[in-house]
Protein backbone atom coordinates (compact mmCIF):
# COMPACT_ATOMS: atom_id res chain seq x y z
CA UNK A 1 0.00 0.00 0.00
CA UNK A 2 1.26 3.63 -0.93
CA UNK A 3 1.73 6.14 1.39
CA UNK A 4 -0.18 9.45 1.36
CA UNK A 5 1.83 12.02 0.02
CA UNK A 6 0.37 15.63 -1.41
CA UNK A 7 2.90 17.98 -1.62
CA UNK A 8 5.88 17.84 -4.24
CA UNK A 9 8.58 16.94 -1.87
CA UNK A 10 6.79 14.34 -0.25
CA UNK A 11 6.23 12.67 -3.87
CA UNK A 12 9.81 12.61 -4.03
CA UNK A 13 10.24 10.60 -1.16
CA UNK A 14 6.91 8.70 -0.58
CA UNK A 15 5.45 7.96 -4.40
CA UNK A 16 5.17 4.70 -5.92
CA UNK A 17 6.84 3.09 -2.81
CA UNK A 18 7.03 -0.31 -2.93
CA UNK A 19 5.94 -2.18 0.31
CA UNK A 20 8.17 -5.45 1.36
CA UNK A 21 5.84 -7.83 2.74
CA UNK A 22 8.38 -9.83 3.63
CA UNK A 23 10.87 -8.01 5.99
CA UNK A 24 9.05 -4.19 5.98
CA UNK A 25 12.68 -3.08 3.51
CA UNK A 26 12.50 0.85 3.37
CA UNK A 27 14.44 0.14 0.07
CA UNK A 28 13.77 -3.25 -1.30
CA UNK A 29 15.48 -4.13 -4.83
CA UNK A 30 14.08 -6.85 -6.61
CA UNK A 31 17.09 -7.89 -8.62
CA UNK A 32 14.74 -10.58 -10.55
CA UNK A 33 14.49 -11.18 -14.54
CA UNK A 34 11.02 -13.77 -13.73
CA UNK A 35 8.54 -14.03 -10.86
CA UNK A 36 6.71 -17.66 -9.37
CA UNK A 37 3.11 -18.09 -9.95
CA UNK A 38 1.34 -19.55 -7.27
CA UNK A 39 0.18 -21.95 -9.57
CA UNK A 40 -1.45 -22.53 -13.34
CA UNK A 41 -4.42 -20.65 -12.36
CA UNK A 42 -2.58 -17.55 -10.98
CA UNK A 43 -0.07 -17.45 -14.29
CA UNK A 44 -2.89 -17.54 -16.19
CA UNK A 45 -4.57 -14.90 -14.57
CA UNK A 46 -1.67 -12.44 -14.50
CA UNK A 47 -1.45 -13.02 -18.36
CA UNK A 48 -4.85 -12.13 -18.55
CA UNK A 49 -4.81 -8.93 -16.46
CA UNK A 50 -6.87 -10.28 -13.85
CA UNK A 51 -4.58 -10.59 -11.28
CA UNK A 52 -1.63 -7.39 -11.51
CA UNK A 53 1.00 -10.07 -10.18
CA UNK A 54 4.53 -9.00 -12.01
CA UNK A 55 5.59 -12.22 -14.53
CA UNK A 56 8.73 -10.64 -16.05
CA UNK A 57 11.09 -7.64 -15.95
CA UNK A 58 11.05 -6.74 -19.13
CA UNK A 59 7.51 -6.10 -18.89
CA UNK A 60 7.31 -4.55 -15.09
CA UNK A 61 9.38 -4.88 -12.15
CA UNK A 62 8.59 -3.15 -8.42
CA UNK A 63 11.66 -1.12 -8.54
CA UNK A 64 10.68 -0.34 -11.96
CA UNK A 65 7.10 0.27 -11.05
CA UNK A 66 8.00 2.49 -8.08
CA UNK A 67 10.49 4.80 -10.18
CA UNK A 68 7.26 5.19 -13.13
CA UNK A 69 4.97 6.20 -10.72
CA UNK A 70 6.72 8.73 -8.79
CA UNK A 71 7.69 10.52 -12.22
CA UNK A 72 3.82 10.53 -13.20
CA UNK A 73 2.34 11.64 -9.66
CA UNK A 74 5.73 14.60 -10.23
CA UNK A 75 4.38 15.40 -13.63
CA UNK A 76 0.90 15.64 -12.86
CA UNK A 77 0.87 12.53 -15.38
CA UNK A 78 -1.68 9.14 -15.97
CA UNK A 79 1.10 6.77 -15.53
CA UNK A 80 4.96 6.50 -16.49
CA UNK A 81 7.08 4.17 -18.61
CA UNK A 82 10.95 3.82 -17.58
CA UNK A 83 13.48 3.17 -20.26
CA UNK A 84 17.02 2.10 -20.19
CA UNK A 85 17.89 5.48 -21.73
CA UNK A 86 16.57 8.79 -22.50
CA UNK A 87 16.77 8.10 -26.32
CA UNK A 88 14.74 5.28 -25.66
CA UNK A 89 12.13 7.04 -24.42
CA UNK A 90 12.78 9.52 -27.27
CA UNK A 91 12.05 6.33 -29.60
CA UNK A 92 9.18 4.79 -27.80
CA UNK A 93 7.43 8.00 -28.56
CA UNK A 94 8.68 8.49 -32.07
CA UNK A 95 7.46 4.78 -33.02
CA UNK A 96 4.23 5.31 -31.15
CA UNK A 97 2.96 8.21 -32.64
CA UNK A 98 4.26 8.24 -36.27
CA UNK A 99 3.35 5.41 -38.58
CA UNK A 100 4.54 6.17 -42.55
CA UNK A 101 3.19 8.44 -44.15
CA UNK A 102 3.05 10.86 -41.35
CA UNK A 103 5.20 14.10 -40.95
CA UNK A 104 6.98 15.62 -37.35
CA UNK A 105 7.16 18.98 -36.68
CA UNK A 106 10.20 20.17 -34.46
CA UNK A 107 12.52 22.87 -32.94
CA UNK A 108 15.82 23.23 -34.23
CA UNK A 109 17.89 23.18 -31.29
CA UNK A 110 16.42 19.63 -29.74
CA UNK A 111 18.96 17.51 -28.30
CA UNK A 112 20.67 16.47 -31.44
CA UNK A 113 20.30 12.99 -31.58
CA UNK A 114 17.02 13.32 -31.11
CA UNK A 115 16.86 14.90 -34.32
CA UNK A 116 19.66 13.22 -36.02
CA UNK A 117 17.82 9.54 -36.00
CA UNK A 118 14.50 11.06 -37.05
CA UNK A 119 16.69 12.54 -40.38
CA UNK A 120 18.65 9.08 -40.70
CA UNK A 121 16.44 6.40 -39.80
CA UNK A 122 13.17 7.55 -40.13
CA UNK A 123 12.92 8.57 -43.82
CA UNK A 124 12.85 4.75 -44.60
CA UNK A 125 9.67 4.09 -43.15
CA UNK A 126 8.34 6.98 -44.88
CA UNK A 127 7.81 9.34 -41.95
CA UNK A 128 9.19 13.19 -42.67
CA UNK A 129 10.43 15.96 -40.42
CA UNK A 130 10.59 19.75 -40.33
CA UNK A 131 12.89 21.49 -37.80
CA UNK A 132 11.84 25.11 -37.29
CA UNK A 133 12.54 27.93 -34.57
CA UNK A 134 9.98 27.07 -32.53
CA UNK A 135 10.60 30.10 -30.05
CA UNK A 136 8.84 31.85 -33.00
CA UNK A 137 5.23 30.23 -32.90
CA UNK A 138 4.62 31.35 -36.39
CA UNK A 139 7.41 29.10 -37.35
CA UNK A 140 5.86 26.22 -36.27
CA UNK A 141 2.09 27.30 -37.76
CA UNK A 142 3.98 27.94 -40.89
CA UNK A 143 5.63 23.91 -41.10
CA UNK A 144 2.60 22.16 -40.13
CA UNK A 145 1.15 19.83 -43.14
CA UNK A 146 -2.20 18.02 -43.13
CA UNK A 147 -0.32 14.80 -42.16
CA UNK A 148 1.36 16.49 -39.34
CA UNK A 149 0.96 13.85 -36.38
CA UNK A 150 3.52 15.26 -33.36
CA UNK A 151 4.77 18.66 -32.36
CA UNK A 152 8.31 17.63 -30.63
CA UNK A 153 9.98 20.40 -28.21
CA UNK A 154 12.39 20.83 -25.88
CA UNK A 155 12.87 23.92 -23.38
CA UNK A 156 14.62 25.36 -22.57
CA UNK A 157 16.53 24.35 -25.98
CA UNK A 158 19.82 22.72 -25.65
CA UNK A 159 22.40 24.21 -26.00
CA UNK A 160 21.24 27.58 -27.13
CA UNK A 161 18.69 28.23 -24.03
CA UNK A 162 15.86 29.15 -25.79
CA UNK A 163 12.25 29.25 -24.33
CA UNK A 164 9.36 27.95 -26.10
CA UNK A 165 5.96 28.80 -25.35
CA UNK A 166 4.27 25.63 -24.34
CA UNK A 167 0.83 26.90 -23.55
CA UNK A 168 1.00 28.10 -27.39
CA UNK A 169 2.26 24.83 -28.45
CA UNK A 170 -0.27 22.82 -26.98
CA UNK A 171 -3.12 25.47 -28.46
CA UNK A 172 -1.54 25.32 -32.11
CA UNK A 173 -1.20 21.44 -31.79
CA UNK A 174 -4.60 21.02 -30.29
CA UNK A 175 -6.46 23.16 -32.77
CA UNK A 176 -4.65 21.03 -36.03
CA UNK A 177 -5.91 18.00 -33.86
CA UNK A 178 -2.22 17.32 -33.35
CA UNK A 179 0.40 15.91 -30.53
CA UNK A 180 2.18 18.27 -28.45
CA UNK A 181 5.76 16.20 -26.83
CA UNK A 182 7.41 17.88 -24.41
CA UNK A 183 11.20 16.80 -23.33
CA UNK A 184 11.28 18.24 -20.15
CA UNK A 185 15.26 16.88 -19.36
CA UNK A 186 16.54 20.04 -19.01
CA UNK A 187 14.06 21.14 -15.78
CA UNK A 188 12.92 17.98 -14.49
CA UNK A 189 9.36 18.22 -13.07
CA UNK A 190 10.62 20.93 -9.97
CA UNK A 191 10.95 23.40 -12.55
CA UNK A 192 8.69 22.76 -15.13
CA UNK A 193 5.15 20.80 -15.77
CA UNK A 194 4.53 20.37 -19.33
CA UNK A 195 1.45 18.21 -18.74
CA UNK A 196 -0.02 21.27 -16.45
CA UNK A 197 0.53 23.64 -19.92
CA UNK A 198 -1.14 21.41 -21.96
CA UNK A 199 1.55 19.31 -23.63
CA UNK A 200 0.08 15.27 -24.36
CA UNK A 201 3.54 13.47 -23.75
CA UNK A 202 6.66 14.55 -21.50
CA UNK A 203 9.78 12.70 -21.43
CA UNK A 204 13.19 12.65 -19.56
CA UNK A 205 16.44 11.71 -20.05
CA UNK A 206 16.40 10.75 -16.39
CA UNK A 207 20.92 10.47 -16.89
CA UNK A 208 20.32 13.98 -16.12
CA UNK A 209 18.45 15.94 -13.30
CA UNK A 210 16.32 13.06 -11.86
CA UNK A 211 19.11 10.93 -10.97
CA UNK A 212 21.49 13.10 -10.69
CA UNK A 213 24.87 11.77 -9.83
CA UNK A 214 26.03 10.60 -13.07
CA UNK A 215 25.82 6.90 -12.30
CA UNK A 216 22.92 5.97 -14.62
CA UNK A 217 22.06 6.29 -18.18
CA UNK A 218 18.22 6.10 -18.03
CA UNK A 219 14.69 7.36 -19.51
CA UNK A 220 11.20 7.83 -19.42
CA UNK A 221 8.07 8.96 -21.13
CA UNK A 222 4.78 10.24 -18.80
CA UNK A 223 1.63 10.06 -20.60
CA UNK A 224 -1.48 12.26 -20.00
CA UNK A 225 -3.90 9.35 -20.90
CA UNK A 226 -4.38 5.77 -20.40
CA UNK A 227 -4.64 5.02 -24.02
CA UNK A 228 -1.42 6.91 -24.81
CA UNK A 229 -0.06 4.99 -21.54
CA UNK A 230 -0.98 1.47 -23.11
CA UNK A 231 0.35 2.12 -26.42
CA UNK A 232 3.77 3.40 -25.66
CA UNK A 233 4.38 0.66 -23.04
CA UNK A 234 3.33 -1.70 -25.30
CA UNK A 235 6.16 -0.74 -27.64
CA UNK A 236 8.92 -0.22 -24.78
CA UNK A 237 7.93 -3.89 -23.60
CA UNK A 238 7.96 -5.43 -27.15
CA UNK A 239 10.97 -3.69 -28.21
CA UNK A 240 13.07 -4.34 -25.35
CA UNK A 241 14.42 -0.88 -23.87
CA UNK A 242 13.57 -1.53 -20.65
CA UNK A 243 15.16 -0.66 -16.99
CA UNK A 244 16.54 -3.15 -14.95
CA UNK A 245 15.90 -3.28 -11.17
CA UNK A 246 19.27 -1.47 -10.09
CA UNK A 247 19.06 1.09 -12.58
CA UNK A 248 15.89 2.00 -11.51
CA UNK A 249 16.34 1.63 -7.78
CA UNK A 250 19.29 3.83 -7.81
CA UNK A 251 17.22 6.36 -9.83
CA UNK A 252 14.70 6.15 -7.20
CA UNK A 253 16.95 6.90 -4.96
CA UNK A 254 18.63 10.03 -6.84
CA UNK A 255 15.21 11.29 -7.35
CA UNK A 256 14.43 11.27 -3.60
CA UNK A 257 16.90 14.83 -3.57
CA UNK A 258 15.68 16.43 -6.65
CA UNK A 259 14.46 19.49 -5.16
CA UNK A 260 16.81 19.76 -3.11
CA UNK A 261 19.91 19.79 -5.30
CA UNK A 262 17.69 21.50 -8.29
CA UNK A 263 17.60 24.19 -5.66
CA UNK A 264 21.35 24.82 -4.93
CA UNK A 265 22.18 24.48 -8.75
CA UNK A 266 20.12 27.01 -9.61
CA UNK A 267 21.62 29.40 -6.41
CA UNK A 268 25.20 28.78 -7.86
CA UNK A 269 23.72 29.48 -11.78
CA UNK A 270 22.44 32.14 -10.92
CA UNK A 271 25.37 33.37 -9.64
CA UNK A 272 27.79 32.17 -12.34
CA UNK A 273 25.83 33.75 -14.88
CA UNK A 274 26.04 36.96 -13.08
CA UNK A 275 29.46 36.29 -12.89
CA UNK A 276 29.90 35.85 -16.55
CA UNK A 277 27.94 38.42 -17.59
CA UNK A 278 29.96 40.94 -16.36
CA UNK A 279 33.23 39.36 -17.57
CA UNK A 280 34.68 41.56 -20.09
CA UNK A 281 35.85 38.18 -21.79
CA UNK A 282 32.65 37.45 -22.41
CA UNK A 283 30.78 38.26 -25.65
CA UNK A 284 27.24 37.35 -24.15
CA UNK A 285 25.44 34.77 -21.53
CA UNK A 286 22.23 32.97 -22.22
CA UNK A 287 20.40 32.13 -18.94
CA UNK A 288 16.45 32.47 -17.98
CA UNK A 289 17.55 34.11 -14.67
CA UNK A 290 19.05 37.08 -16.64
CA UNK A 291 17.01 39.96 -17.66
CA UNK A 292 19.34 40.10 -21.06
CA UNK A 293 18.01 36.87 -22.17
CA UNK A 294 15.28 37.70 -24.98
CA UNK A 295 12.55 35.45 -23.14
CA UNK A 296 13.26 36.28 -19.48
CA UNK A 297 9.47 36.99 -19.00
CA UNK A 298 7.83 33.43 -20.79
CA UNK A 299 10.56 31.63 -18.78
CA UNK A 300 9.77 33.12 -15.39
CA UNK A 301 6.15 32.45 -16.14
CA UNK A 302 6.73 28.97 -17.71
CA UNK A 303 9.16 27.74 -15.50
CA UNK A 304 9.31 27.99 -11.33
CA UNK A 305 12.93 28.79 -11.67
CA UNK A 306 15.97 29.33 -14.12
CA UNK A 307 17.76 26.11 -13.54
CA UNK A 308 21.30 25.24 -13.96
CA UNK A 309 22.01 25.35 -17.12
CA UNK A 310 24.08 28.04 -18.94
CA UNK A 311 25.57 28.95 -22.80
CA UNK A 312 27.83 31.59 -23.00
CA UNK A 313 30.59 32.63 -25.91
CA UNK A 314 33.62 34.23 -24.61
CA UNK A 315 35.26 37.23 -27.30
CA UNK A 316 38.10 34.94 -29.54
CA UNK A 317 35.45 32.53 -30.54
CA UNK A 318 36.45 28.89 -30.36
CA UNK A 319 39.77 29.36 -29.91
CA UNK A 320 39.33 31.08 -26.98
CA UNK A 321 37.08 29.11 -25.68
CA UNK A 322 39.02 25.88 -26.06
CA UNK A 323 41.60 27.61 -23.73
CA UNK A 324 38.72 28.32 -21.20
CA UNK A 325 38.06 24.76 -21.51
CA UNK A 326 41.16 22.89 -21.21
CA UNK A 327 42.16 25.43 -18.24
CA UNK A 328 39.34 24.41 -16.15
CA UNK A 329 40.23 22.22 -12.83
CA UNK A 330 37.39 21.99 -11.07
CA UNK A 331 34.61 21.41 -13.56
CA UNK A 332 34.80 18.57 -15.47
CA UNK A 333 35.26 18.63 -19.68
CA UNK A 334 32.24 16.24 -20.33
CA UNK A 335 28.73 15.76 -21.99
CA UNK A 336 25.68 15.58 -19.89
CA UNK A 337 23.95 17.81 -17.42
CA UNK A 338 22.24 17.80 -14.26
CA UNK A 339 24.78 15.81 -11.96
CA UNK A 340 26.01 17.27 -8.53
CA UNK A 341 29.30 18.19 -10.08
CA UNK A 342 29.50 21.19 -12.77
CA UNK A 343 30.52 19.93 -16.21
CA UNK A 344 31.58 22.06 -19.37
CA UNK A 345 31.54 21.05 -23.21
CA UNK A 346 31.35 22.41 -26.39
CA UNK A 347 28.24 21.56 -28.64
CA UNK A 348 29.60 22.42 -31.98
CA UNK A 349 32.25 19.49 -31.55
CA UNK A 350 30.61 17.03 -29.15
CA UNK A 351 26.77 17.09 -28.50
CA UNK A 352 25.82 18.25 -31.70
CA UNK A 353 28.87 17.69 -34.17
CA UNK A 354 27.00 14.93 -36.09
CA UNK A 355 24.58 18.24 -37.56
CA UNK A 356 25.80 20.06 -40.53
CA UNK A 357 27.66 23.49 -39.86
CA UNK A 358 24.49 24.64 -41.98
CA UNK A 359 22.02 23.00 -39.32
CA UNK A 360 24.10 24.03 -36.63
CA UNK A 361 24.13 27.51 -37.37
CA UNK A 362 20.34 27.18 -37.74
CA UNK A 363 19.48 25.70 -34.28
CA UNK A 364 21.60 29.10 -32.59
CA UNK A 365 24.94 26.30 -31.96
CA UNK A 366 27.32 29.14 -33.00
CA UNK A 367 31.48 27.87 -32.89
CA UNK A 368 32.56 29.36 -30.24
CA UNK A 369 29.10 28.66 -27.89
CA UNK A 370 30.30 26.76 -24.40
CA UNK A 371 27.38 24.72 -22.43
CA UNK A 372 28.06 24.88 -18.40
CA UNK A 373 26.06 22.93 -16.29
CA UNK A 374 26.38 24.51 -12.86
CA UNK A 375 27.03 21.76 -10.02
CA UNK A 376 26.40 21.81 -6.25
CA UNK A 377 29.65 22.37 -5.38
CA UNK A 378 30.65 25.81 -3.37
CA UNK A 379 29.49 28.86 -5.97
CA UNK A 380 32.92 30.86 -4.72
CA UNK A 381 35.17 27.59 -6.14
CA UNK A 382 33.24 27.14 -9.42
CA UNK A 383 33.50 31.40 -9.93
CA UNK A 384 37.47 31.07 -9.03
CA UNK A 385 38.08 28.15 -11.27
CA UNK A 386 35.82 30.39 -14.34
CA UNK A 387 38.40 33.25 -13.40
CA UNK A 388 41.47 31.25 -13.81
CA UNK A 389 40.48 29.99 -16.96
CA UNK A 390 39.20 32.82 -18.62
CA UNK A 391 42.52 34.70 -17.34
CA UNK A 392 44.39 32.55 -19.62
CA UNK A 393 43.12 33.72 -23.02
C1 LIG B 1 20.78 13.49 -22.56
C2 LIG B 1 19.55 13.92 -23.23
C3 LIG B 1 18.75 13.04 -23.98
C4 LIG B 1 19.16 11.60 -24.22
O1 LIG B 1 19.23 10.87 -23.05
P1 LIG B 1 20.21 9.61 -22.76
O2 LIG B 1 19.84 9.24 -21.38
O3 LIG B 1 21.61 10.10 -22.93
O4 LIG B 1 19.87 8.57 -23.77
C5 LIG B 1 17.59 13.51 -24.52
N1 LIG B 1 17.21 14.80 -24.38
C6 LIG B 1 17.95 15.68 -23.69
C7 LIG B 1 17.49 17.09 -23.54
C8 LIG B 1 19.14 15.29 -23.08
O5 LIG B 1 19.87 16.17 -22.41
Amino acid sequence: MEKKSTGFNSKLIHAGAVHDELHSAVSPIYQTSTFSFKNADHGAACFSGEDDGYIYTRIANPNIRELEQAVAQLENGFDGIATSSGMAAVNVVYFGLLAAGDHMVSHNAVYGPSRSIMESLFPKYNVESSYVDATNPQNVIDAIRPNTKVLYVETPANPTIGITDLKVMAKIAHEHGIKLVVDNTFCSPYLQKPLDLGADIVLHSMTKFINGHADIVAGMVVTKTEADYKLLRGIMVNVGCNMDPQQAWLTRRGLKTLAIRVERAQENAIKVADYLEAHPKVEWVRYPGLKSHPQYELAKEQMSGPGAMISFEVKGGLTAGKIVMNSMQLALLAVSLGGVETLIQHPASMTHSKLSDQKQMEGGITKGLIRLAVGIEDVEDIIADLEQALAKI
